[in-house]
């Protein structure tokens, strides 16, 4: 810890944010960087306290605490501090394959921990990974690093999210020979085709990728395992095989007039856009469009708000998000003591954007969906009514419709952001791969399935989740195969 003091004569400066009434004209990242000596400043208000839950990544009444890939993030704010970016650099790429990832997408649970925030504002640790990142590849750090002697075994990755190329990554350095199966035309995952430009321009992932290419790692893409080749197929032409194919099944609102025209789930809006800017530009047609519209949003989650900011940037008309919860405090709850991730109120890029143009964040909490309502087969309004968490004739408390709250709002667009299920069953299935209760994919600790050979990480294990647990998920899964290739025979 270079300068003790600092945390209490440095205020926090948080990565600013381009004003959202440019930044809605295009589909460039909404951050600029901080410059070098304020991240420095930045850095040294780290106090290395000595009981760092920013690096412990426990869950904590279910919610992760600390970072979930154990970053060694008090010892690179030091070298921040001291201005030995190289040296950061180094010492990040210990235990994250992929910071240029997690420095822009992360909701850092490690801020949620640090223990300057226990009374006062965290640390900067995200926008210091970015930094830390986005140095390392400006300044020419990372070069290809081909392993300098191979196995002789191989593996094959199916999908290619942060999972997968996690996954990839480790087993490529430990000199295997991975080959990656991605049913979609390019590499990334949600990376690539559902976190929206303006969060994580594909230009970072696709270099990346071609790291990893100059590396040795192969990749397939347009090739549908199940399909194309079959599982047995893939089982005698490889050692081992890493399912890492996400929680892709999103959940639906089965409610009257759900056939209406202009109801659509929310990947296949936010993939459509992002598949028209990288093929076509942003003069093209995207194939849903919320130009002109009234755009309705439903779910009130991550998803829903990259809806909100591709909605608008495509020229929506107006934009309203409905999210069943209570609106969350504006500072913890009793029951949300440090260091615990801080369930409170945040308005996120696309909440901004939208009380920047109509003068409210667009979100309505406490609401449920009705029915939908329309005229010639096509979505035209939705009925709506307020809930609230209130005991049932049974004395269970549960939320519960609020008599006579109904109406009427609006809708020509409607996109279902109420998250995801599960992974698709088919390809565990044709593994033979025992599922678990709730549908995901059963992996024990190394990440085997019940099948010897077969692994498993990312969404596809653990349910619809973030861009660093399947970072850690296809880092255990490739410790797991390492060890299962490495086993005395
Ligand atoms: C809209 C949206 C925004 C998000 N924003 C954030 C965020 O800001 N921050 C964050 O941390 N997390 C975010 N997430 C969550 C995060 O993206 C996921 O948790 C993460 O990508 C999961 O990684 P994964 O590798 O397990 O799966 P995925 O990224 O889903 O990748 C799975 C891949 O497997 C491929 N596949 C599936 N079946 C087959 C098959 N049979 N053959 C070949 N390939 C196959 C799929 O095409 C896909 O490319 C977001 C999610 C969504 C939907
Ligand atoms: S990966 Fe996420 S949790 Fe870990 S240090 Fe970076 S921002 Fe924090």
């Amino acid at each position: 810890m270079g300068n003790p003091t600092a945390f209490i004569q440095v205020q926090r400066r948080a990565t600013p944010t381009r004003p959202p009434l440019e930044r809605i004209h295009d589909w460039s990242e909404t951050h600029p960087h901080l410059a070098e000596q304020e991240l420095r400043d930045q850095g040294s208000r780290c106090m290395d306290c000595g009981i760092p839950y920013c690096h412990t990544g426990v869950l904590i009444s279910g919610m992760a605490s600390g970072c979930p890939i154990n970053n060694l993030i008090p010892e690179w704010n030091d070298l921040v501090y001291r201005g030995q970016w190289r040296e950061a650099s180094v010492r990040l790429a210990r235990t994250n394959n992929f910071p240029e990832f997690t420095g822009r997408v992360c909701p850092a649970p490690c801020e949620g921990s640090c223990t300057v925030g226990l009374d006062g504002d965290p640390v900067t640790i995200k926008s210091i990974e970015q930094e830390i990142a986005d140095r390392a590849w400006d300044e020419g750090w990372i070069t290809p690093r081909p392993p300098a002697v191979r196995t002789g075994r191989s593996v094959a990755v199916i999908g290619s999210g942060p999972a997968g190329l996690a996954a990839a990554d480790q087993l490529n350095r430990a000199g295997h020979a991975v080959t990656v199966f991605e049913r979609a035309g390019r590499i990334g995952g949600l990376l690539m085709y559902g976190i929206p430009n303006m969060k994580l321009d594909k230009g970072v992932v696709d270099r990346r990728v071609g790291l990893m290419e100059a590396e040795g790692v192969t990749f397939r893409t347009a090739v549908t395992v199940g399909a194309d080749i079959t599982a047995d197929e893939l089982l005698a032409s490889f050692d081992a095989v890493v399912l890492a194919t996400g929680a892709t099944v999103a959940r639906d609102l089965p409610v009257p007039g759900r056939e209406l025209g202009g109801i659509h789930l929310a990947m296949s809006f936010l993939r459509g856009n992002t598949r028209r800017l990288l093929d076509g530009g942003a003069d093209a047609e995207p194939p849903i469009s919320a130009d002109g519209r009234d755009v309705v949003v439903i779910g009130g989650g991550d998803t829903g708000t990259d809806c909100v900011g591709t909605a608008i940037r495509q020229g929506a008309r107006s934009v309203r998000q409905l999210e069943l919860l209570a609106r969350p405090p504006l500072t913890r709850a009793a029951d949300n003591p440090w260091p615990e991730w801080p369930k409170v109120y945040k308005l996120d890029y696309g909440q901004e954007e939208a009380q920047a143009l109509w003068g409210e964040d667009p979100r309505r909490y406490s609401t449920t969906t009705r029915r939908f309502i329309g005229r010639n087969e096509h979505v035209t309004g939705i009925e709506i009514a307020d809930v609230t968490m209130a005991p049932g004739a049974d004395g269970k408390v549960a939320l519960r419709d609020v008599p006579a709250t109904n109406q009427v709002i609006p809708a020509d667009l409607v996109l279902l952001a109420l998250g995801f299920v599960g992974p698709e069953p088919v390809l565990p299935r044709a593994f033979d791969c025992e599922l678990d209760a709730r549908g995901n994919v059963r992996a024990g600790a190394d990440r085997m399935t019940s099948v010897p050979g077969v692994f498993a990480a990312g969404d596809c294990v653990r349910g619809q989740s973030l861009v660093v647990w399947a970072i850690r998920e296809g880092r255990m899964a490739a410790e797991g195969v390492d060890r299962y290739l490495s086993r005395p025979y």
